[in-house]
Order: structure tokens, then sequence, then C-alpha cells
């Protein structure tokens, strides 16, 4: 079972990926999570995120490659927010045919850009890596996470200009891999504007068929 979620920011991606791994026991391979690590301890991919620009491929490539090498992915792995360039999909499919891993489905959840901008502008996010949204999927308390309480933050990319920023770069560098991954015969399309348990009913169905 080794799936990709792929779609604009906002489309629900982080979201949809914490319900199936845990459904379905796989492990979730989230960059856009390694790099939140990563940007504690480095000024350069901090300065690339905050500003919704993409990290280089390089970096991105080799990151995941050591992180497939581990061996908790053997029980299925879920990756959410890559790839994000049709160079880090063509190094992926290297990647798995030299390890002889098969991709069962690409998930590509999508939504209109202006719904995109207002999920991102609610999201609320906790420490613990709980994800929330103001109207859409409110914590019981303000501001406070459900599960350990703490102070509810919102991202440093998810301020109004890096959005705008953070979408064009989607546009340019990631739209192309809808095509790709077309011609693959893998792609299943979501509709990612339904309610979260609606979405999340569509890909549960399609892993199960
Ligand atoms: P992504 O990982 O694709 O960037 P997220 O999963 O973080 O997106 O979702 C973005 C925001 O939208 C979050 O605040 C989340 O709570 C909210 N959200 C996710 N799925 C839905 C949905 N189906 N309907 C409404 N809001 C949603
Ligand atoms: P995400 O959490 O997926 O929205 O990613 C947040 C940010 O991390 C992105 O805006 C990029 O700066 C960086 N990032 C995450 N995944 C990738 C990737 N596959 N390629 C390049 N940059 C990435």
């Amino acid at each position: 079972m080794n799936y990709i979620l792929f779609g604009p920011p906002g489309a629900g991606k982080g979201t949809q990926a914490k319900k199936i791994v845990e459904k379905f026991s796989i492990v979730h391979l989230s960059t856009g999570d390694m790099f939140r690590e990563a940007k504690k301890s480095d000024k350069t991919i901090s300065a690339l995120m905050e500003s919704g620009k993409l990290i280089s491929d390089e970096i991105v490539v080799d990151m995941v490659r050591k992180r497939l090498q581990k061996d908790d992915v053997k029980k299925g792995f879920l990756l959410d927010g890559f790839p994000r360039t049709l160079n880090q999909a063509q190094a992926l499919d290297a990647m798995l045919k030299a390890e002889n891993i098969k991709l069962d489905a690409v998930f590509f959840i999508d939504i209109a850009h202006e719904d995109a901008v207002k999920r991102i502008a609610g999201r609320r996010v906790c420490s613990c890596g709980a994800s929330y949204h103001i109207h859409f999927l409110a914590p019981k308390n303000a501001d406070k996470c459900d599960l350990c309480n703490s102070q509810l933050i919102q991202r440093a990319d998810d301020k109004e200009e890096t959005v705008k920023e953070r979408l064009k770069v989607y546009d340019a560098q990631t739209k192309p891999l809808i095509e790709y991954y077309k011609k693959s015969g893998i792609m299943v399309d979501i509709d990612g504007a339904r309610d979260e348990k609606e979405v999340f009913e569509q890909i549960a169905a399609k892993i199960e068929a």
C-alpha cells in the first residue's frame, strides 16, 4: 500500500493524510513536516519556506531517498507534499524502480484557488502536529489544541502574501504533474471541495476497492 497525496496548498492533504495512515496503518511522509523541523536549524530552508518558494529538488530528493530507505516504510507509505516538480516525480520513479517498490495510486485532491485561500487563512496548528480550521474544523476551545491544550498558532507561511506566492508556485511547478500522473494510469481524482468526512470516504473507498 503505497500512495501519493497531491494537490494545491490548502486542499486538505495533511488533514486526510492523518486519517488515512491511521486507518490503514501506513507511514505518513510529509516533506512539509520534515522541512518545518529542518528550518529550526537551517536559515536557508526557513527563508525559502517563509517566502512561499520551494526547496531545491536536490535537497528534497535526497531527504526523501534517505527516508524511504528506513525499515518502517515497508508496511506502506503515504507521500504528502512530494513530489512537487517534474524533476522530483522522475527522481521518485527512479528511486522506486531501484528499490522494486510499486505505487498503488496518486490521489489528486483538487480545490479552487479561492477555497484554498479561505482554508489556509483559517488554518491553525499545534506544535504536537494537530491541525484545525477556525470555522470548518474548529477546536473545542478557541485557540487551544483538543489533544494537548497547547496554544494554536498560524503557520509562518500562511500569511496572505505568502499564500498567493505558494499558489503561483503550485500553478507553475506542480500542476504539470497532473498530466504526468494521468499518463501513468494510477491517478485518482478526488473532489476536495466536499467536507472532510466525504473527502476521506472517497479516498478510503478507492483504497479498499
Ligand atoms: P494541505 O495539507 O493540503 O495544505 P490542510 O490539510 O492543512 O491542507 O488543510 C488546510 C486547512 O483547511 C486546514 O485548516 C484544515 O483544517 C481545513 N480543511 C481540510 N480539509 C477540509 C475540508 N474538506 N473542508 C473544509 N476545511 C478543510
Ligand atoms: P507543505 O506543508 O506541504 O505546504 O509545505 C510547506 C513548504 O515546505 C513549501 O511551501 C515548501 O517551501 C517546502 N516543501 C515541502 N515539500 C516540498 C517539496 N516536495 N519540494 C520543495 N519544497 C517543499
